[in-house]
């Protein structure tokens, strides 16, 4: 009919449709849950709207997942009776990838061959259908609204979209699936028994009924209620609330009793989501209330430095209507969220050796944001800090290793902050410390010279760059030596005043003639380029 649109997919949105059909992913069977844990949304959606907006007109007595599938005509349908999709919404939540950053992402993945772990970072979602589809038919009609959408594509470059009059309320997904092909280990995803086995190891947890036939194939058991989960159901959990396709690196619970009821389950990612320092990173910790789905990205329940762990929340005693606003003012909650960021510096301290180094490397600066963020975790957050240091070419020290080595008489925790190692290793002002045996931390990341200017010492220790000031190394000034240079260093002032504020006899250099040195409260150069750069 005329009402049929063909509509081109946005240009990321192709790029990564290419990827998936030619399939970059090993593990296949994942689609499924990605699409279940789309209709689980949906449900927790149209639940929590159907509180909040008493005239919406729509039934929540029997919310749930379906799976239907026809052998013959090799389709299977994952229906849910949830919140549904208007027109505008199918064309910008499924013809456009919003996620900012994806161009990136993209060019990274051309380069890489670990498209894997890369996928894995990215979450590719509602795609992951055309792994196992040639074809996929999206029919969807928002909750309260008279009309449906048919949407449908081969994912090759356009999808068609046209109203529908007779859709039921919420979204049925139908795959048509590509013909099996054993050797690259594609199922029969017709077959009850295989589609039994992939809910129960991905989805056995989601809340909401997922039918096949008469039969319920999923226990429903809010994870974060049970004490005896185990790690394989955590780590798909994990999958489903992170969009993550690796396992967590660590999973933890935590609960309170009493006047203020939650319980808490929490998960270090095993890597940063590729867009970990882009400006509108979202939070990872969902608010539940009661186990109904309250909201994502509760920024209230973690800091932002701390915006890479992801979890829930089910508090008992809050209103299914709590806004954001209400919670970031909520005493309850900003104890939880303390009680939260506690458990977490706890967790990575307690982190086996080799799990904290994958840690460290992942999410250390966002750690060090929390120096400055944080003031009153600074001396726990510290504590987790690892840093270059001369004191091994290759391993990082913490600070509580750094304070052990200090030489008899050291007061001082010595460090200097540049670019890079090699940079700051050919830096004049390094030589009379290594000269002298003293260890230097080697500060590379532009964080450093921020949090150095704010956090004066660790364990009683004071931080002190080595560029700056009069560093005390031993010298009493040689008064011999000063007279006999001092006509050069009256020349030397007079002749660079317009540049330097003073010019000194110096014990720290050992090979090179001359150094440059801040006064005590001077920005660093790296600090100073820093500024420049954002303007100011
Ligand atoms: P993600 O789930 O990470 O947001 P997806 O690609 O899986 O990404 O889905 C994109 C968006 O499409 C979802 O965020 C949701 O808004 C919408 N969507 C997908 N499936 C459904 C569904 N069954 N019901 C309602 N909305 C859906
Ligand atoms: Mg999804």
């Amino acid at each position: 009919t005329a009402q049929v649109e063909t509509l081109e997919f946005q240009s990321e949105a192709r790029q990564l449709l290419q990827l998936m059909i030619h399939s970059v992913y090993s593990n296949k069977d994942t689609f499924l849950r990605e699409l279940v844990s789309n209709a689980s949304d949906a449900l927790d959606k149209l639940r929590l709207e159907a509180f909040q907006d008493k005239e919406l007109d729509v039934s929540t007595d029997d919310l749930h997942v379906e799976l239907e599938t026809d052998a013959v005509a090799r389709t299977l349908t994952v229906r849910d009776n949830g919140i549904g999709m208007s027109r505008d919404e199918v064309v910008s939540l499924i013809g456009t990838i919003a996620k900012s950053g994806t161009a990136e992402f993209l060019a990274k993945l051309k380069e890489s061959k670990q498209s894997d772990e890369l996928i894995g970072q990215f979450g590719v979602g509602f795609y992951s259908s055309f792994m196992v589809a040639d074809k996929v038919t999206l029919v969807t009609r928002r909750a309260g609204a008279a009309e449906g959408v048919r949407w449908e594509s081969a994912g090759e470059g356009t999808y068609t979209i046209e109203p529908v009059e007779d859709a039921p309320q919420g979204t049925s997904v139908t795959l048509h699936l590509k013909p099996e092909d054993r050797e690259d280990k594609l199922l029969d995803y017709t077959d009850k028994t295989t589609l039994t086995t992939i809910v129960k190891r991905y989805s056995d947890f989601i809340t909401w009924p997922i039918r096949l036939g008469e039969d319920t194939l999923n226990s429903m058991k809010a994870l974060w209620a049970r004490a005896d989960a185990t790690e394989e159901e955590y780590a798909e959990f994990y999958k489903h609330i992170s969009h993550d396709w690796q396992a967590p690196l660590e999973s933890f619970r935590l609960q309170a009793e009493g006047t203020f009821e939650y319980q808490a389950l929490l998960f270090l990612p095993a890597k940063a989501p590729f867009d970990l320092f882009m400006r509108e990173r979202k939070r990872g910790v969902q608010l539940y209330v009661k186990r109904v789905f309250i909201m994502d990205d509760c920024e209230a329940l973690m800091p932002e430095y701390l915006r890479f762990v992801k979890g829930v929340v089910d508090a008992q005693d809050l209103s299914l209507n709590v806004s954001r606003e209400i919670l970031q003012q909520d005493r309850q909650i900003e104890r939880i969220r303390r009680r939260l960021v506690k458990k977490v510096l706890q967790t990575v301290k307690a982190l086996p050796e080799e799990k904290y180094r994958t840690f460290w490397g992942e999410f250390g600066r966002a750690i060090k944001e929390g120096l400055l963020d944080d003031a009153d975790n600074r001396e726990a957050i510290l504590e987790l800090c690892s840093f270059d240091s001369t004191h091994s070419a290759d391993e990082q020290t913490s600070l509580a290793s750094y304070v052990e080595r200090m030489k008899e008489g050291q007061e001082h925790i010595y460090f200097l902050t540049g670019d890079s190692r090699q940079s700051v290793e050919h830096s004049p002002h390094l030589e009379a410390f290594q000269d002298k045996g003293f260890e230097v931390l080697v500060l590379t990341d532009p964080i450093d010279e921020m949090w150095v200017d704010q956090v004066p010492e660790f364990g009683g220790k004071k931080f002190q760059s080595i560029a700056k000031g009069q560093v005390d190394l031993d010298d009493e000034k040689d008064p011999e030596q000063q007279e006999e240079f001092s006509g050069l260093l009256e020349w030397l002032k007079s002749t660079l005043e317009e540049q330097v504020k003073d010019v000194r006899l110096s014990s720290r250099l050992t090979t090179s003639p001359a150094c440059i040195v801040g006064d005590s409260y001077d920005m660093t150069p790296t600090l100073e380029k820093m500024y420049r750069a954002m303007g100011q």
